[in-house]
């Protein structure tokens, strides 16, 4: 069903515990942990507990659970105290998305270009 847990999903095995992650908060509807290949001093992804598999379905379907995630990206830039951050949602293989389970990479600490590549 829609939203249910995965069980082939890495992000869905994080939310319940079955993999570990550098947890840096949690809410009661999302995780958000650090990037285990970081490409910025502060890149922490931030995840809903639901399973969706990029963001524009998880707002589709649950769009207080997209907020959510938008929200904790916040709160986790500001605790990171990142004055400047990026909220980056890749969608597809072709944008660099490698886990279909959507998240926010959260990403600052240092310059960002613009245009990204
Ligand atoms: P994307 O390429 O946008 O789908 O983002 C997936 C991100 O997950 C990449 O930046 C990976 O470095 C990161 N990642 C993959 N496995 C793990 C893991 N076990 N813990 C933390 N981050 C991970
Ligand atoms: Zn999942």
């Amino acid at each position: 069903m829609a939203g249910e847990p995965q069980a082939d999903c890495l992000f869905c095995k994080i939310v319940a515990g079955e993999v570990p992650a550098t947890v840096v908060r949690e809410t009661e509807t999302t995780v958000a942990f650090r990037d285990i290949n970081p490409q910025a001093p502060t890149h922490v992804l931030v995840i809903p507990k639901v399973h969706y598999p990029d963001a524009a379905s998880l707002a589709a379907a649950d769009p207080k659970a997209a907020a959510d995630v938008l929200r904790a990206a916040g709160e986790v830039a500001a605790e990171e105290k990142a004055e400047s951050y990026r909220i980056v949602f890749n969608t597809g293989s072709g944008a660099g998305q490698t886990v279909f389970h959507a998240h926010a990479h959260v990403l600052g600490g240092r310059g960002l270009q613009w245009p990204p590549g």
